[in-house]
């Protein structure tokens, strides 16, 4: 039998339309809802995503600011732009496209973000929030699992998440949330020192997989009846693939995400919601 797919172009069109109708009774209000990105540098991918941002903000009726440095950028012109959008009244969330080109700091530039304005929920104030349960502008890739977990009806309550991956974009945030009262999965946080990794995956009944390496994870280290959460996007020459082999995968687990049409969509739903949540929250 083949698994239930997970799609995040489901669950994230819910996700934009409660955006855009939230935006909507802002606007009716006199309040409008501004997104700004700041991108440094040329990098094909970083662009492409920028532009699916801009997109998104706009069908859900937000402004959009678009600001691009040059590669040659320094740390204190990308920190000087933010700072700008900090002051900036029209923009209520914005975010810093990482990576940053090499010889830029990239926390530095997140820790400069208005943490009130924190569009992808990755300033330290924003992940130390989460860390005591409180989360307000949550990292936008885990709260947009955490969607996909909902929508779908996961039970979580109980269930051995494994979570290969510790970065503080994706991994640890996500142990958080699946670890949280109220979400009550038992958590492992594996990594590249892991021992027995396929030992550990095959006893999952939540994975998720956010390596960065091309179909590392396939259907023979999968529990049957599992439900993988694929975070990987990886450019090869067969085009974007996740870090799990789908075509064995899907035959073992009970349900999975796509790549495409999973994660991804899901992230940028998400750091549109927290641009909303925070415009609501300045005319509190
Ligand atoms: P990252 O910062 O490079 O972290 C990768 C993690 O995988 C690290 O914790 C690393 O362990 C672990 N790892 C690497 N090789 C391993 C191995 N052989 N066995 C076990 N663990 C291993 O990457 P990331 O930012 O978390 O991103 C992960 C993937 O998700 C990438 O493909 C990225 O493009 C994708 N991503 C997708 C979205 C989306 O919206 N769908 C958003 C963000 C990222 P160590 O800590 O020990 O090095």
């Amino acid at each position: 039998m083949s698994a239930t797919i997970l799609s995040g172009k489901e669950v994230g069109a819910v996700v934009r339309q409660e955006v855009a109708d939230r935006v909507a009774a802002l606007k009716e209000r006199g309040k409008s809802v501004g997104l700004a990105t700041v991108l440094v540098g040329g990098d094909p991918a970083s662009q492409v995503y920028v532009r699916s941002k801009h997109r998104a903000a706009e069908k859900a009726g937000m402004l959009s600011f678009d600001h691009n440095l040059p590669g040659d950028a320094t740390q204190q012109q990308v920190e000087d732009q933010i700072r700008k959008l900090n002051a900036d009244p029209l923009v209520d969330g914005m975010i810093v496209q990482l990576p940053l080109p090499s010889g830029l700091d990239g926390n530095s530039a997140v820790e400069t973000i208005d943490p009130l304005k924190d569009a992808d929920g990755l300033h330290p104030y924003s992940l130390g929030l989460l860390v005591l349960e409180r989360g307000y502008l949550r990292p936008a890739t885990p709260s947009g699992i955490m969607r996909i977990l909902k929508h779908y009806e996961v039970e979580t309550s109980g269930k051995l998440a494994v979570i290969v991956g510790r970065s503080f974009l994706v991994g640890k945030p996500m142990a958080l949330l699946l670890g949280a009262k109220g979400v009550d999965a038992t958590v492992v946080q594996a990594h590249s020192r892991t021992k027995d990794l396929a030992e550990l995956t095959k006893k999952a009944d939540i994975l998720v997989a956010a390596i960065g390496r091309p179909r590392f994870i396939d259907g023979s280290q999968i529990k049957k009846g599992a439900v993988v959460i694929d975070v990987g996007i990886n450019r090869t020459d067969d085009g974007l693939v996740g870090d799990v082999d789908f075509e064995s995968a899907v035959k073992v687990a009970g349900a999975i995400t796509p790549v495409p049409g999973g994660v991804g969509i899901m992230t940028v739903a998400s750091l549109l919601a927290n641009t909303v949540t925070a415009a609501e929250h300045s005319v509190l």
